[in-house]
């Protein structure tokens, strides 16, 4: 298979209760898609239809002729394979997380890479994360009292809270409803049809 980039494309996973699991690549996507593991889930004028392998392979096809540039692409040796946007576990009971997992990359994507008191944007090798309280004042790991910062607020910061120090957060730091790293994919067109299966109330609030 050709088209590298293309293989890296995510794929929101769904279990087979239409909860959203995960985000997996295209490569993994397309594999369980192969395997009949999964069905592909595509959103055509508002209605949700599935497709196999084969049926996908025909309708990305048309897809091919009438919005090549809607779709990542993966070039076999016979065709040419529209990236799914998402699939559906036909054999997988996973019930997904419900808590965001508190840790390095979510809480960069949270602060979207802003230092939380320059207000600065810096790729993450310049970033460091920081205990508003600091640890030996009692602070605590945990979302409202670690931030994003950068290098030099950190060492201006020092072991001191932020009056301590006279620096001021530019947000309340809080725990993310929801993935923060799935949030930024859903600020891309791409991913639009993402959203409705992310919301979670979506499936559980009650049809009258
Ligand atoms: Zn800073």
């Amino acid at each position: 298979m050709d088209g590298a980039p293309a293989l890296s494309a995510s794929v929101l996973l769904l279990n087979r209760l239409y909860m959203a699991v995960r985000v997996v690549s295209a490569r993994r996507a397309l594999t369980l898609l192969y395997r009949e593991l999964a069905e592909v889930v595509a959103c055509d004028d508002g209605q949700y239809l599935s497709y196999d392998f084969d049926g996908w392979v025909e309708v990305s096809q048309a897809k091919r002729r009438f919005e090549p540039e809607q779709h990542d692409w993966i070039r076999t040796v016979r065709f040419q394979i529209a990236v799914p946007k998402i699939i559906r576990m036909l054999v997988y009971e996973k019930v997904p997380a419900t808590t965001v997992k508190l840790n390095r990359r979510n809480l960069f994507a949270r602060d979207q890479n802003r230092c939380q008191y320059c207000g600065r944007r810096r790729p993450t090798t310049e970033l460091s994360l920081d205990h508003v309280i600091p640890r030996s004042q009692g602070g605590t790991n945990a979302w409202d009292n670690i931030v994003c910062a950068c290098v030099r607020c950190n060492v201006k910061k020092g072991g001191r809270t932020p009056e301590q120090a006279h620096m001021k957060l530019i947000s309340l730091p809080k725990r993310p409803r929801r993935s923060p790293v799935l949030t930024i994919k859903l600020s891309d067109s791409r991913y639009a049809s993402w959203k409705q299966f992310l919301d979670f109330a979506y499936w559980n609030v009650e049809l009258k």
